[in-house]
């Protein structure tokens, strides 16, 4: 399917591996323009040297914190004005509802609430103005089931969720779209890191903490990167329009509700 965005810019942070990774590729295979944004300078320049070989889109990159002010603010500066933003960024650690205190938290809502709405802050006017835009949130399955030992993750999303309601149904008269795209388990660093904590309480391997998790899952696997950049760059492109302030589950079935 041709997405229709060949020639536009997208900003996709945390991008240098993982799902961020995988959107960044389907957004270069629809032709976009890629600004791409991590911590990490090496890794950053191989997924970025990678994409320019495969799809031969332009490709900068912008080695910073994209939780920090002025991490932001480097991104936003090489950035320019984009038509598609991807936000995205490192997940909150594991822990025990009594272990976190206030700083925890301010550092959660810092990364994964109030980072994506500075950028969209910075990024949406300029949309409204040219008539055109597309937002997507990766945010996380958590927002709709709750996953206990992850409390500063269901908490920071939700906080990123409501906002997202509000705030995409002002913006969407412009041509401005904002959704979230919840991710269930995906194969990425972030699932061996959640597998291995898994495996060091329960005293079983990491495959067996793996399989256990498999077993939750009525796909009876874990999901791709690929897969998950191919329904961004789907909600990136010209056929979404109409889909407003959703928030869209890849998770292979394992949240069990009907809605
Ligand atoms: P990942 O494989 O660990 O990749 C994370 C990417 O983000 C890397 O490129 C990393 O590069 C970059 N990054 C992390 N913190 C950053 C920061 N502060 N500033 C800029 N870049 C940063 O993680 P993932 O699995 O793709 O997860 C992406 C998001 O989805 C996370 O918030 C995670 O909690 C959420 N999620 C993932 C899953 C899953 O199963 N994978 C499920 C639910 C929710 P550097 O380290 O070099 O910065």
């Amino acid at each position: 399917m041709d997405m229709g965005i060949r020639g536009k810019r997208a900003l996709v942070c945390a991008a240098s591996k993982g799902l961020g990774l995988g959107c960044a590729r389907a957004l270069a295979e629809a032709g976009v323009h890629l600004v791409m944004n991590a911590r990490g300078a090496e890794a950053l320049e191989a997924s970025a040297s990678a994409i320019r070989a495969d799809f031969g889109v332009e490709v900068a990159t912008v080695a910073a914190d994209i939780t920090t002010e002025e991490g932001r603010a480097a991104v936003l500066e090489a950035a320019g004005a984009v038509d598609i933003l991807v936000n995205n960024a490192g997940g909150p650690p594991p822990g025990m509802w009594t272990d976190w205190d206030r700083d925890d938290f301010i550092k959660a809502l810092d990364a994964n609430m109030l980072a994506p709405i500075e950028l969209i802050k910075a990024q949406v006017p300029g949309m409204m103005e040219r008539g055109w835009g597309r937002v997507v949130n990766i945010t996380s399955q958590s927002v709709k089931s709750p996953i206990a030992i992850l409390g500063l993750s269901n908490s920071a999303r939700a906080g990123l969720t409501g906002y997202v309601a509000g705030t995409s149904r002002q913006v969407a008269g412009k041509g401005v779209t904002i959704n979230n795209l919840l991710p269930g388990i995906h194969a990425t660093d972030r699932a061996v890191a959640l597998d291995t904590g898994v495996a060091e309480r329960e005293g079983i391997t990491l495959d067996a903490a793996k399989a256990q998790r498999c077993a939750t899952i009525p796909a009876g696997r874990y999901g791709t990167p690929e897969e998950f950049g191919a329904a961004c760059a789907f909600l990136c492109s010209q056929h979404a329009g109409f889909i407003v302030g959703q928030n869209i589950l890849l998770d292979g079935g394992a949240v069990n509700a009907t809605l």
